[in-house]
């Protein structure tokens, strides 16, 4: 597949390369980057979206699509490949898309990892091999010990997960939502059952460029959810009375600058997940990556999610971030980095390096 994307780069006019994405989830960021570097900008999105899109001025070009699975679509493909387009994927990539193989264009990244990151045994594979601390897992509902958060396959930003502290719980909530018919059997028998930490959610949004060798912090954020963050608003009695469940549907996100002395284990853990992505995707890690984390009450680093993307909380950092702008002393965000990066390689004859 790198052979057959490597090939259609060949074809490119890297003196005219443009920058698409789908409209959605960081695409403000990731176009208006894109010009701020100098590179032309297609926007792929529907015509309720466009609007956004065109309010802002971040795109040159739009192609509008019924939905945005049409980015499969050949006819599609072959004029993004006249332009010479650059796909940045995000979220929504994994959300609409998933599968890549019948993306015949050149993306910034690595798509094999976007697809580790998504199977959830593949990740956990890549985050115990790199050795970072994660929550522990529980194979069986009779193993649990203390607090536990429920994980279903198919549940989207966290919704339906939820808060046990044993296995009769585990079985008590399984079952009501089962016949309030929130999840399957099926889903209850393939639950992950996850230490629950408590502590402070962080999130790293890295990236990883090839042309200078190096792992960069670009921003931190931290997550505004739905239900999770509204509990404190309601009292404990009436909570109970009410049988409220968080749920993490993310609203927005919120700008986080970290204790200094908590980097260390931020960037240990980048080193190695970096690492081991080159052991399990060739070429390995290239560009946005985030790391997600939970602090303990010891100031103990855990991860429990990886992405080998840009994350939608990079959006904090536009124009900078105060990590970004200690790396660069100029206005850096992670959608401009990305273009910085393919700019620089293009000049550099390294473009091949970032695209898979
Ligand atoms: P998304 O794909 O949007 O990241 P998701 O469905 O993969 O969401 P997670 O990110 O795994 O869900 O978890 C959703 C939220 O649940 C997190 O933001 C965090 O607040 C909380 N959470 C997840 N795992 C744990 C854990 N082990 N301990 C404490 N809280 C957790």
């Amino acid at each position: 597949m790198r052979e057959k994307i490597l090939r259609i780069l060949e074809d490119y006019d890297t003196q005219d390369l443009h920058i698409g994405t789908i409209g959605s989830h960081s695409a403000l960021n990731i176009l208006r980057g894109a010009k701020d570097e100098g590179f032309k900008t297609i926007c792929i999105c529907r015509e309720r979206e466009k609007a956004v899109y065109e309010n802002f001025g971040v795109a040159d070009e739009f192609l509008i699509v019924n939905d945005y699975t049409d980015l499969l679509d050949d006819k599609l493909q072959e004029e993004l490949r006249e332009k010479s387009t650059i796909l940045i994927p995000h979220g929504s990539f994994n959300a609409y898309i998933g599968k890549f193989d019948d993306l015949l264009l050149p993306i910034f990244g690595n798509r094999e990892l976007m697809v580790w990151e998504t199977d959830r045994e593949k990740q956990r594979e890549w985050l115990e091999r790199a050795g970072v601390r994660m929550p522990r897992r529980y194979d069986r509902p009779e193993d649990i010990e203390g607090l536990t958060i429920v994980k279903y396959p198919g549940a989207k930003g966290g919704k339906g997960y939820f808060i046990v502290s044993d296995a009769s719980e585990f079985y008590e909530v399984s079952e009501s939502m089962v016949k309030s018919g929130l999840i399957s059997r099926e889903d209850v028998k393939n639950a992950e059952l996850q230490q629950y930490i408590l502590g402070t959610n962080i999130y790293f949004s890295f990236f990883y460029s090839p042309v200078y060798g190096r792992i960069e912090l670009i921003a931190i954020d931290r997550r505004y959810e739905s239900t999770a963050d509204a509990l404190g608003k309601v009292p404990a009695k009436e909570q109970l009375k009410a049988d409220i469940n968080p749920t993490y549907t993310v609203i927005g996100n919120f700008p986080v600058v970290l204790r200094e002395s908590l980097l260390v284990q931020a960037f240990e853990a980048a080193n190695s997940i970096v690492e081991v992505s080159k052991e399990i995707a060739y070429p390995g890690m290239v560009g946005a990556f985030c790391i997600e984390s939970i602090f303990d009450e010891n100031a103990t680093m855990y991860v429990f999610e990886i992405s080998a993307r840009i994350v939608a909380g990079t959006n904090v950092g536009i124009p900078s971030s105060p990590y970004s702008y200690i790396l660069f002393g100029e206005n850096i965000y992670m959608g401009r980095r990305i273009a910085r990066e393919v700019r620089v390689a293009v000049e550099k004859g390294m473009l091949e390096e970032l695209i898979y």
